[in-house]
């Protein structure tokens, strides 16, 4: 049984591989129905809050990416569990928790302004390293929502691919929440759309590969309109505590 938005209701959520097993089922019956290939999009399990016994299940499961918002919390379950998978950073970065993010992650999703951007690419500079970043864009213009806004992504994107030290590989969002996910399509729709608009402009070294959107509510949706990432938390594991 499903509720509205086809997220199954607690009582019929089993393990977390079982879990984990549905989402990849219906990932892959979304990307057919939209005529792509289940390939081209990878799930992201989202462990916020999630103990660590169950990060184990997940990545025996084989889940092999995960996404963190905490950089305190982040940094405590990589030591602990290492990282011979990638670790995401997928929430609100704060400027002076740059340092850290450079070390601990694979790619962070939420780059949205230039200071942020100019501190990442210091550090990543004294690291002698090349960090990957998504830009993380406010589609719905909601005013509480991090992000920048729609109107002003390209000419950040313009910015951002100044930094030697930061490799652009796509775009991020989140929409507003909506009981009835097909809402959110056309968030995701206007993403996709930013990102080809950002690919004309052949800026050297911005490559939009990837498309970070969709979650626990609304993934199917978002791999019909072209995700390459789904952020998923409670599908897997449960509802968080409050
Ligand atoms: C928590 C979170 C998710 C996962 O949300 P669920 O509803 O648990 O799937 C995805 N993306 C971001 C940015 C989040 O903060």
């Amino acid at each position: 049984m499903r509720g509205p938005s086809g997220f199954r209701p607690m009582e019929t959520i089993r393990s977390v591989s079982e879990n984990i097993a549905f989402v990849r089922e219906e990932i892959a019956r979304a990307a057919r129905k939209a005529g792509r290939s289940p390939a081209e999009i990878r799930l992201l399990a989202v462990t916020k809050t999630v103990d660590d016994d169950r990060i184990r299940e997940a990545i025996a499961a084989g889940v092999d990416l995960i996404g963190e918002n905490y950089v305190q919390e982040a940094r405590r379950k990589i030591d602990l569990l290492g990282r011979p998978l990638p670790w995401h950073f997928i929430g609100h970065l704060q400027t002076n928790k740059a340092k850290y993010a450079v070390r601990l992650f694979d790619l962070i999703h939420s780059v949205d302004r230039i200071d942020l951007a100019r501190e990442l690419d210091r550090r990543a500079a004294a690291q002698e390293m090349t960090l990957k970043i998504l830009v993380e864009v406010n589609v719905s213009g909601e005013a509480s929502k991090s992000g920048v806004p729609a109107s002003q992504a390209i000419t950040l994107v313009r910015s951002l691919a100044e930094f030697p030290c930061l490799s652009i590989r796509g775009l991020m969002t989140m929409p507003p929440w909506f009981d009835d996910p097909e809402e959110a399509r056309p968030h995701f729709a206007a993403l996709r759309q930013l990102a080809e608009a950002i690919r004309r402009e052949h800026i050297e070294g911005v490559h939009m590969d990837e498309l970070s959107m969709g979650m626990t509510n609304d993934y199917r949706v978002a791999v019909e309109e072209g995700s390459t990432i789904v952020r998923v938390g409670r599908a897997i594991f449960g509802e968080r505590p409050v």
